[in-house]
């Protein structure tokens, strides 16, 4: 059975560069049918916070992302020493002194010899005495797994076939000195234990997956299909690393982005099919597939959101927005007309006062000084309310009858006194609100 997860670190709010991930991964189980888990990478106590993995929780709820199961690698630690002990047992695990100093100088000295800078292994020469003295100077030493020196080949489901030569790639430390487990071979045992059939990623995650490959072959898993997206770059090609702290998913939200706007995004960008406004999660399934996503780096523009929001909002029905509609302030009897009306004319719910506010308050009016008479002549038409969806058509024809003004100068003038703006929604629709708000009060 499909299992997949996401696995986010809780030490800061997810964004929408994380959410790629986690997206793929949900569409992927989804549409096999298959198990979602979400696993809280939480080995780091000093930077892992409950805050966040409440905040994780709610940003992926707001999106309709919802998991399987959850599962916590702080709960799984034993789990972990005992994969370790496991490789130790192998001779596949050494314990290593080296102070990031000295790891640095070794660095440096191999690429001024035009090296690539792996780790020399200089640890595995050590007698157990002199590792006993080493420990008594500068405490427990990490502890590296050996990778095997051979070629580590996978077909990624993004990248295509790789193929990476182990003796380029440091042994990976697995344990640090103060016992504290890495992710490489927490993710590991989770991966195996779990079931996890595919795991879909950054493209950052390259390396670890050639070194992860041989330690779940060493413990005797079953390596799941990989998959790596490209990273996300800004809409001119600029690196987003620094910029991500903006485009957490909690500001989109705040910003009044609509979940299917964002999900339907990013369910699309960087693959070879065009970005679609989807009307449910249903459809996002359907439409996914992991393989028509390319390895160049993706371009994201957040501006982008917006467009698809309002989209989105064209869409919906009163029922779907009933809360903003009143929290915008407008009461129970007008929300179904004011919705018909404002649905058109708002990029986000948040525009919505903005519309009531015209609606029941009125503008001020915009009236170029030729226009004066005919205003005034046209308001003396009007007729008696309540008026209704036929009102403008009625009352415009009388107008136009009366005055001899067709067209856009008979429309305009009257939208502006009203309005106060060249352009916005539609007056048969807005005229009627305009009146009822007038009548009351
Ligand atoms: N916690 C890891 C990260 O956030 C998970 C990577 C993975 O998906 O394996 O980078």
């Amino acid at each position: 059975m499909t299992t997949t997860r996401f696995a986010p670190s809780p030490t800061g709010y997810i964004h929408v560069g994380n959410l790629r991930t986690a997206l793929m991964n949900y569409l992927i189980a989804r549409k096999a049918g298959g198990t979602f888990i979400l696993r809280i990478d939480d080995t780091d106590p000093e930077r892992s916070k409950e805050e966040y993995v409440d905040a994780i929780k709610q940003d992926l709820e707001w999106l309709g992302l919802h998991w399987d199961k959850v599962e916590r690698q702080s709960d799984r630690l034993d789990r972990y020493a005992e994969a370790a002990d496991k490789l130790r047992e192998m001779g596949r695990f050494y314990e290593a002194f080296e102070t990031p100093t000295e790891l640095d100088l070794k660095r440096k000295k191999q690429l001024n010899m035009g090296k690539p800078p792996v780790y020399d292994r200089a640890a595995l020469n050590l007698s157990d005495a002199e590792k006993d003295a080493l420990r008594a100077e500068r405490g427990n030493g990490v502890w590296r797994f050996k990778l095997d020196h051979e070629r580590i080949e996978w077909n990624d489901g993004i990248l295509g076939d790789i193929s990476i030569d182990a003796a380029s790639v440091s042994d990976p430390v697995l344990i640090r000195g103060d016992g504290q487990v890495l992710y490489t071979i927490a993710s590991v045992v989770d991966d195996t234990e779990m079931g996890v059939t595919d795991v879909v990623r950054g493209s950052d995650h390259v390396t670890n997956t050639a070194t992860q490959i041989q330690i779940i072959e060493a413990l005797g898993g079953q390596c799941p299909r990989f998959a790596h997206h490209s990273l996300l770059t800004g809409p001119q090609g600029e690196a987003l690393s620094k910029r991500l702290g903006t485009l957490a998913l909690r500001d989109l939200r705040e910003q009044g982005v609509q979940p299917m706007a964002l999900l339907s995004l990013m369910a699309r960008l960087g693959s070879s099919d065009p970005v679609e406004l989807r009307s449910d999660m249903a459809e996002l399934i359907e439409g996914f597939d992991v393989n028509r996503f390319g390895a160049a780096p993706t371009k994201f523009d957040v501006q982008d959101l917006f467009p698809l929001t309002a989209k989105h909002l064209q869409s919906l029905p009163l029922s779907d927005v009933a809360d903003a509609v009143e929290d915008a302030g407008v009461p129970a009897d007008l929300a179904e007309p004011f919705w018909a009306m404002a649905r058109e004319n708002i990029t986000t719910l948040a525009d919505l006062k903005g519309w009531w506010e015209l609606c029941r308050d009125g503008a001020e009016p915009l009236i170029a000084d030729e226009d004066r008479e005919f205003i005034a002549e046209a308001i003396a038409l009007l007729p008696d309310g309540p008026f209704d969806g036929e009102t403008w058509g009625t009352w415009t024809k009388a107008v136009k009858e009366a005055t001899g003004r067709k067209g856009k100068g008979l429309f305009m003038p009257l939208r502006k006194a009203l309005t106060g703006m060249e352009r916005g929604p539609e007056m048969a629709a807005l005229l009627p609100l305009l009146q009822v708000i007038r009548a009351r009060g």
